[in-house]
């Protein structure tokens, strides 16, 4: 066996890509780039099912999205007959059995095992021997008085006396009594591997040299190396990565906000921030620096180092972060975000100068955040006339106010910003009210009370425009 490291991320096409299965792929991704190594998408598409086309394009498109490329991928449903091979191995040589109780027998035994305060697992009385025994072929007819198809199962020792030990690279040392696992399933028919089989052999086939995956899957670890002795392979190197949480330390579900890594992309977060967030996700940089690309990640990241403990999922950090990396973008970067993805406008062109990328910079947290800007295109949303209003000023007051401000704009225009605010700053000391200049003009403009800067909105709107909305507001007033 090569020394190369060669990781794996395994998702089931069952659903989107899950944000803490996009984390898993990052550390593995990272670890590989690290050291040299191959990173290994495998679809794990056994339960037929569940399985989707759909969700299986998902979950490519958004590991692409991410910039998470794969150096090697394959599919299990293109791999059954390796599986075959390998369940007729542990069948022919007496490892593994078929196992023919019901349901409801095994349900009987769980409740048994709970009533008496044992461990519930599965302790068959088919095992004794193999399937070319007697008992074999008085169980195959069993099988028909029974109802049950059957199930093929790893032989486990119920006395056994040792502990099944791995060495964890984030955990340290584990362990697990063999005595109480039970006779494991391994697959429903010599075509059919359940999903700890298919993983050992697919790990091993594919010279996997480190699984790298969520905490959830520990107690699995013991019955993947009770089948990889049983098939005489060697037992990869383990990490196991911390749970993500939801703000109240629970872990991360659909309630505490978006899962999929497709709906952060729908939301407008970029997928440099999604990458450098979740990096945190369970690891901290040895050095103060939050902001940092996937290469700047990749000299940086140490497996070894990662977090025990769950790893809150902080949605404002996040927020903070995108719009870090929306400040960073040029012009033609941030114009290429606001007119691809589902929240493009192409009308937004109109105005898609570098006064009106600048502003949005600025001001965006997310690409999604764009809609509040579509005032520019089709004039401020229906605001209430009362929002005009400046503190205790009347409406006359008011009026007259944006009156002088329309005919400043008529003689001077808006093309020269300096100009047009010294003009209304002297409008401001004759009302003796800057803010009954300001006010009023931000809100006939935009229809909010918090919008950019009143002069760099009719900058970038123009003379006309400008012009227009002065005079609805205006005529609001009466
Ligand atoms: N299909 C499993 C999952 O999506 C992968 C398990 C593993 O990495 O071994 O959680």
């Amino acid at each position: 066996m090569s020394n190369q490291i060669r990781v794996r991320i395994a998702p089931s096409p069952t659903g989107y890509l899950h944000i803490g299965t996009a984390r898993t792929a990052l550390f593995n991704y990272l670890f590989a780039k690290r050291n040299n190594g191959k990173f290994i998408l495998r679809i794990e598409d056994t339960d037929l099912e569940r399985s989707t086309k759909y969700y299986e394009d998902d979950i490519l498109d958004s590991l692409k999205w991410l910039g998470l490329e794969w150096d090697e991928f394959y599919k299990q449903s293109d791999r059954l007959p390796i599986y075959t091979k390998y369940v007729k191995q542990l069948l022919d040589n007496g490892k593994a059995f078929w196992c023919y109780h019901t349901k409801e027998e095994l349900a009987n035994e769980q409740q048994e095992q709970m009533a008496g305060k044992q461990p519930p697992r599965h302790l068959c009385s088919y095992k004794g021997e193999n399937h070319k025994s007697p008992a074999y072929a008085e169980a195959s007819a069993g099988r028909q008085e029974t109802g049950s198809k059957g199930i093929i199962r790893l032989k486990v020792d119920e006395n056994s006396e040792r502990k099944i030990k791995f060495r964890d690279i984030i955990r340290g040392d584990i362990e697990f009594e063999e005595k109480l696992l039970g006779d494991l399933s391994i697959a429903k028919d010599e075509s059919t591997p359940l999903y700890n089989f298919a993983v050992v052999v697919d790990d091993y086939e594919n010279n996997i040299s480190h699984i790298i995956r969520g905490e959830d899957h520990i107690a699995n670890t013991p019955k993947q190396i009770l089948i990889q002795e049983a098939l005489g392979f060697d037992m990869p190197q383990y990490a196991h990565l911390p749970l993500i949480l939801g703000q109240d330390r629970s872990k991360m579900s659909k309630r505490h906000g978006a899962t999929a890594v497709v709906e952060y992309s729908k939301l407008g977060y970029l997928p440099q921030s999604m990458v450098n967030f979740m990096a945190m996700l369970g690891f901290t940089p040895p050095d103060d620096r939050q902001i940092l690309s996937l290469d700047e990640l990749i000299e940086i990241f140490d497996l070894e180092k990662v977090h025990k403990g769950g790893a809150v999922f902080d949605i404002k950090k996040l927020d903070w972060l995108n719009g870090e990396y929306i400040k960073r973008l040029s012009d033609d970067e941030l114009e290429k975000a606001l007119l691809s993805g589902i929240h493009h406008n192409y009308q937004l062109t109109e105005v898609m100068g570098k006064p009106f990328l600048n502003m949005v910079r600025e001001r965006i947290k997310k690409i999604s955040d764009i809609k509040e800007f579509e005032f520019f295109l089709d004039g401020p949303n229906e605001y209430e006339k009362g929002l005009l209003k400046w503190k205790e000023r009347t409406d006359e007051e008011v009026t007259g106010s944006l009156s002088k401000v329309r005919d400043i704009i008529e003689k001077i225009g808006t093309d020269d910003k300096d100009k047009l605010r010294a003009e209304l700053d002297v409008l401001g000391k004759e009302l003796e009210d800057r803010g009954l200049v300001y006010w009023p003009l931000r809100v006939a403009l935009s229809g909010m009370k918090a919008s950019p800067d009143p002069v760099d909105i009719a900058n970038i709107l123009g003379k006309e425009k400008t012009l227009e909305h002065i005079r609805g507001g205006i005529e609001k007033l009466g």
